[in-house]
């Protein structure tokens, strides 16, 4: 085993004003194929999800080797890498770490660990709730735990009834039994991929075959399939473990699935719009939550402008169903993003300008509407606005195809806590006049849900805008993120709304 330890580096990153997806993972099992260069290319896909690190593990049916670092997939992989990583079996994943503390080498994924002398390689997206309660468990069992992730806990979970039974699969069902949360993982042994899901599918995670039944994919999302040529096969289901190895392709419930809550928000922002989930379009979402936003908050206007790039195609959404014309009145410089390159003071004093500008020949004087995907404190709104009005826009609708984000996430989205969101602690009118619009609208739930038909199953998360979590949150946990008493009792009184563990 060997692991590529390039040059680390110091990421900057200030907090960001929008809820950040905290990482994406991808897994191939394709003897006889490039598997490092096929995870290169997949979570360049998924790059959208995770710039802070980036990793690929492969197997070559004896052992692993793995490289990891801090940047973005193309910082952290090169030709001479992606050689190095010779095998048929591959996980990679990409991670945004925030809530988890600075960027760190060691917190970056796979995780590797060993089981006797056999190696595996684990990455996961989401974030558990209990990792405080498993560490004590696992210290008070003699496991030694370094990195501090919830990667690392579950993988030594699942080692330590391998160890027994010498078998995967029943170490991996122990995990998940004793685990609790949000989790979409890959798992690669030397010569099997593993893909397993929580038991409310809360975070997305796919299944793909390539061409010419030359191999299985796994994603995080279907764009991570497209770029590799596998076509779409199904999702993983709500704890089920799919296992891909030399024999074929095995399925079982690893526990019982809760009560389905798959994340909504993937449909509003998280996700590239040339994703499906779930087997809708998140594209076609995006128009649909546009269209019924016009029908509950028009508003009279001569343009209407998308927040690019999530923004874009629910603008297209409102501007047909309202007759107002679409203009693409704002411009996305596609390469800022989180760099590890800071800006200078005068530089950051230009906030939004590092990312969108304005185009003043096609808004000057006329009113807009502005078509955002959420509003978590509200400074880049207010910012934007300004930053219309400076370029001659004559009004500022803002209509937001989310509805008010008033509660923190606990699974795997990097959120504020209560007392920083907005919308938790100003009235609409008030945020209105705080962001400095003309007028302010947000989609209702109800709209919301409308634009995410729920044909394949029962349920979705919306426990960012409601405070109904589907899996308990515990108390300790909790404390850090509601900043009142009142909060407590809203999510405690009756016990966690809806909580099925
Ligand atoms: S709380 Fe919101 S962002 Fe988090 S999983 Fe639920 S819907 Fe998604």
């Amino acid at each position: 085993m060997s692991v590529l330890r390039h040059r680390a580096r110091l990421g900057c990153s200030e907090r960001p004003d929008r809820l950040e997806e905290e990482c994406a993972v991808f897994g191939v099992f394709a003897p006889g194929e490039d598997v490092a260069r096929m995870t290169c290319f997949g979570l360049q896909a998924l790059q959208h999800r995770g710039q802070e690190s980036a990793g690929i593990a492969v197997g070559d049916g004896e052992t692993m080797m793995a490289a990891k670092d801090l940047g973005l997939v193309t910082q952290v992989f090169d030709e001479a890498t992606l050689a190095a990583l010779e095998g048929f079996v591959a996980v990679g994943h990409v991670r945004y770490s925030t809530s988890g503390g600075a960027a760190s080498w060691e917190a970056a994924q796979p995780h590797i660990s060993a089981i006797d002398d056999v190696l595996i390689a684990l990455a996961h997206n989401g974030t558990l709730v209990n990792t405080a309660a498993l560490r004590a468990r696992l210290v008070r069992d003699g496991v030694q735990l370094r990195a501090g992730t919830d990667s690392e806990a579950a993988a030594k979970l699942i080692g330590q009834v391998t160890q027994k039974t010498h078998h995967l699969r029943n170490g991996i069902r122990h995990a998940m039994e004793a685990i609790e949360g949000a989790y979409a993982m890959v798992l690669a042994s030397p010569d099997a991929l593993y893909a397993f899901r929580d038991p409310n599918g809360i975070r997305p995670l796919c299944i793909g075959e390539l061409p010419q039944g030359r191999g299985w994919v796994v994603s995080s999302e279907t764009c991570g399939l497209d770029i590799v040529g596998a076509t779409y096969v199904r999702d993983v289901e709500p704890g089920e473990i799919v296992r891909f190895n030399a024999e074929g392709v095995h399925s079982e419930q690893g526990v019982p699935a809760g009560r389905r809550a798959s994340c909504i928000f993937e449909y509003v922002y998280f996700a590239r719009p040339d994703s499906v989930i779930d087997h809708q379009s998140v594209y076609q979402a995006r128009r649909s939550l546009g269209r019924i936003l016009a029908q509950e908050a028009p508003a009279e206007a001569d343009l209407v402008l998308g927040v690019p790039d999530s923004g874009v195609p629910s603008a297209l959404g409102f501007a047909a169903e309202s007759g107002i014309s679409y203009a693409d009145g704002i411009v996305k410089n596609r390469y800022v993003g989180r760099t590890f390159i800071e800006p200078t003071q005068a530089m950051r004093q230009l906030g939004i300008r590092l990312k969108l500008n304005p185009l003043p020949s096609v808004i000057r004087g006329k009113r807009l509407v502005v078509i955002d995907d959420s509003i978590v404190r509200g400074n880049t709104s207010k910012k934007l606005v300004q930053m219309l009005r400076d370029a001659g826009a004559a009004e500022v609708h803002l209509r937001i195809v989310s509805p008010e984000v008033k509660w923190p996430c606990f699974y795997g989205i990097d959120t504020d806590t209560r007392d920083q969101l907005i919308a938790a602690n100003m009235s609409l009118d008030e945020m209105n006049a705080w962001i400095g619009s003309d007028s302010l609208a947000f989609i209702s739930l109800e709209g919301l849900r409308a634009a995410v038909p729920d044909a394949r199953h029962q349920g979705f998360c919306d426990a960012c805008f409601t405070g109904d979590y589907p899996v308990a949150i515990p108390e300790a946990l909790a404390a850090k993120s509601f900043s009142t008493k009142k909060d407590f009792e809203d999510v405690y009184a009756e016990g966690a709304k809806g909580a099925d563990v």
